[in-house]
């Protein structure tokens, strides 16, 4: 197992959508361990396997902070089946180093997956939590949507991206989310 290298925004195969696990073989266990690996190496939260250039429904997050032991959780084809409220999230992503910026996430989600023992699982994460902010991170990673398209300003976004020498913001990747909006004008 080894630290993998993270593909940097611009990459296509982040724009990829990833290809659901059928059985949860050696050669997933092992792309979990590099997932984790690596994650672990580059200080995230979270990371998903297109990340690292490959196309597999499978993500990883840790939510515990460095004082804590570590809490690593394993989603493999993860399905949310259920989502409420709005909440605006500030965001990073190991793909785009160092850049931050305003995203619309849901505030609660409920997913179900496998473990890394190919059993089945659900969190229910909720109140905005990073842990319900992580998971819908990493789980549009798996559609290839990445979390720019979400961003709330735009121009704030192009600015940011610009600063780390990375492309700008694709217009025609931008998610309309009407839902969230006024969710979030009612707050
Ligand atoms: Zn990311």
């Amino acid at each position: 197992m080894a630290v993998k290298n993270v593909l940097t925004y611009g990459t296509p195969a982040l724009r990829e959508p990833s290809k659901e696990v059928h059985k949860v073989s050696r050669k997933i266990t092992d792309l979990v361990q590099d997932l984790l690996e690596t994650m672990y190496a580059k200080n995230g939260v979270g990371l998903a396997a297109p990340q690292i250039g490959v196309n597999y429904r499978v993500f990883v997050i840790d939510v515990s902070s460095n004082d804590e032991p570590l809490k690593p959780i394993v989603f493999i084809n993860p399905k949310i089946i259920k989502k409420s409220g709005a909440c605006i999230s500030n965001e990073g992503c190991l793909s785009f180093p160092e850049a931050y910026t305003d995203v619309r996430r849901y505030k609660n989600v409920m997913v179900k997956a496998l473990d890394i023992n190919g059993r089945s699982f659900t969190i229910d994460a909720k109140d905005g939590s990073l842990l319900a902010r992580a998971i819908q991170h990493e789980f549009d990673h798996l559609n290839g949507i990445l979390f720019i398209d979400h961003c709330v300003n735009r121009f704030e976004a192009d600015t940011v991206l610009q600063k780390y020498n990375l492309p700008p913001v694709d217009a025609d990747r931008l998610i309309d989310e009407p839902e969230l909006e006024a969710e979030l004008k009612n707050d």
